[in-house]
């Protein structure tokens, strides 16, 4: 099957590469030439375990193809993938103006029948609104058939989610079109779902939405037994127990962040008000997250008078661990109200500095090791739960700092072993140590 793939971001360029390993021939076109000169090295413009090295292997062998020009990209394509960003409007509502340039795009270069697959996240309705641009600007006469195809992986472990995810959604309203993405997937060898174009949008902002909804709610139950002294991990693990429950997405911390949670749950607030349907419980789940965001702040507030002139060491930046994203980073907020109050602040992320420069305020000064963050700093904030901070050992923390004073957003240390060292220590939903 021969493919092209619009925009290669965090999941466009997974789904080809991937794509193209499974043996399909795959052309990824975007309009940014500097990230497609880079990928034609086999050199990804993103941060994502094991994705050059496929990339590399699959360019070898002749079946992947990067490019900016969408003529010689949809030129002998059977199926076209939109993987564009939709990102957050100022009300909440998804930004659809990249997918309407790649549909106009789609309708001129077009010259033989194709079926356009949607990636990208879109509100419910998107995928008949995409047909119709398409249909309204074609040039040449041909028959083009939409699917809409939401993507479930995980950034950091995007490439184990492809080849192992828990389903493949197809939403099509034909047969016809349902069965050309039931073949190209099958070699995934992933259980396939098939249901209408508007259940299958539904499904990805509803799943999106579910899980938000765990994170906020565990993030409730946390900032409650901080004041009842229980401890939120014992808890999470009791509650996990239960099969109805499930035990993942239950870690208490400062909250969701990322590409997608933010928008997508803001998106379909929006979507519910479109038909006149207050989504209460999900504006709840908005709120939990961005006062828990600033959670950490109060934390920080209690222990110390001002933060004027205080060293404060700032570990983890991107929005999760494996990644380079710090979209809606729970960082973000944290440092700059810590810069708007005096603070001094040195960070450091394995992958993410590159992109935090981009974003976060000029004063922030990073670090090229945790060690150098932790020097003579007066408290250090773990934002980011990398593997690299969950090794460290607390005695690091006295070696270095001023004081060791640690704020744990994402409970990275076991209090038992804590103990046993020689800091103070702050977390999420369980005991302070002093
Ligand atoms: P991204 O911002 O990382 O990448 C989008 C890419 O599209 C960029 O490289 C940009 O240059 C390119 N582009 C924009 N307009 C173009 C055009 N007209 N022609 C060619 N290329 C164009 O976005 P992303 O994180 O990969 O997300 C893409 C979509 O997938 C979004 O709708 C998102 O909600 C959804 N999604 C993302 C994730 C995730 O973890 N990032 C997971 C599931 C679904």
């Amino acid at each position: 099957m021969k493919i092209a793939v619009v925009g290669t971001g965090y999941v466009g360029l997974v789904t080809g590469t991937c794509l193209s390993e499974i043996g399909h021939v795959v052309t990824c076109i975007d309009i940014d030439q500097m990230k497609v000169n880079k990928m034609r090295d086999g050199i990804s413009p993103i941060y994502e375990p094991g994705l050059d090295e496929l990339m590399k292997k699959n360019i070898r062998e002749n079946r992947l193809f990067f490019t900016t020009n969408h003529h010689d990209g949809f030129g002998g394509a059977d199926v076209i993938y939109i993987a564009v960003g939709t990102p957050e409007n100022k009300d909440g509502s998804a930004n659809l103006s990249y997918v309407e340039q790649v549909a106009k795009d789609i309708a001129t270069h077009i010259k033989r029948d194709v079926v356009v697959v949607t990636k990208s996240t879109v509100p419910v309705g998107t995928n008949d609104w995409i047909k119709e641009v398409i249909q309204n600007h074609l040039v040449h006469n041909v028959k083009v058939d939409i699917v809409s195809n939401p993507e479930f992986l995980r950034e950091g472990a995007a490439i184990f989610d492809s080849f192992n995810g828990d389903r493949i959604v197809i939403g099509a309203d034909n047969e016809a079109a349902a069965n050309v993405l039931y073949e190209i997937n099958k070699p995934f060898g992933i259980s396939i779902f098939k249901t209408d174009i508007r259940s299958a949008e539904m499904i990805k902002y509803a799943a999106n939405a579910f899980l938000a909804t765990k994170i906020s709610f565990i993030n409730e139950i946390s900032n409650i037994c901080e004041k009842v002294d229980a401890n939120v991990e014992d808890v999470a693990n009791g509650m996990g127990q239960d099969s109805r429950i499930g035990s993942l997405f239950l870690n208490a911390g400062i909250g969701y962040g990322g590409s997608c949670f933010p928008k997508d749950t803001k998106a379909l607030i929006q979507i519910a008000g479109n038909v006149e349907y207050d989504f209460d419980l999900l504006k709840g789940v908005v709120r939990v997250n961005q006062k828990q965001q600033e959670i950490l702040l109060s934390k920080m507030e209690d222990r110390f008078d001002n933060f004027k002139d205080k060293k404060i060491a700032i570990l983890g930046l991107a929005f999760k661990p494996n990644t380079d994203d710090m979209r809606e980073a729970a960082s973000i907020v944290i440092i700059k109200q810590l810069i708007e109050k005096g603070a001094n602040v040195f960070a450091y992320d394995p992958v993410a500095m590159g992109n935090a420069k981009k974003i976060l305020d000029s004063k922030v000064n990073y670090t090229p090791s945790t060690f150098e963050a932790l020097k003579d700093a007066d408290a250090a904030l773990i934002l980011t739960e990398w593997n690299e901070f969950k090794d460290l050992n607390l005695s690091e923390f006295e070696k270095y700092m001023k004081f060791p004073v640690i704020f744990d957003g994402r409970n990275c240390f076991d209090l038992k072993i804590v103990k046993n060292y020689n800091v103070e220590y702050h977390s999420m939903g369980r005991k302070s140590i002093k």
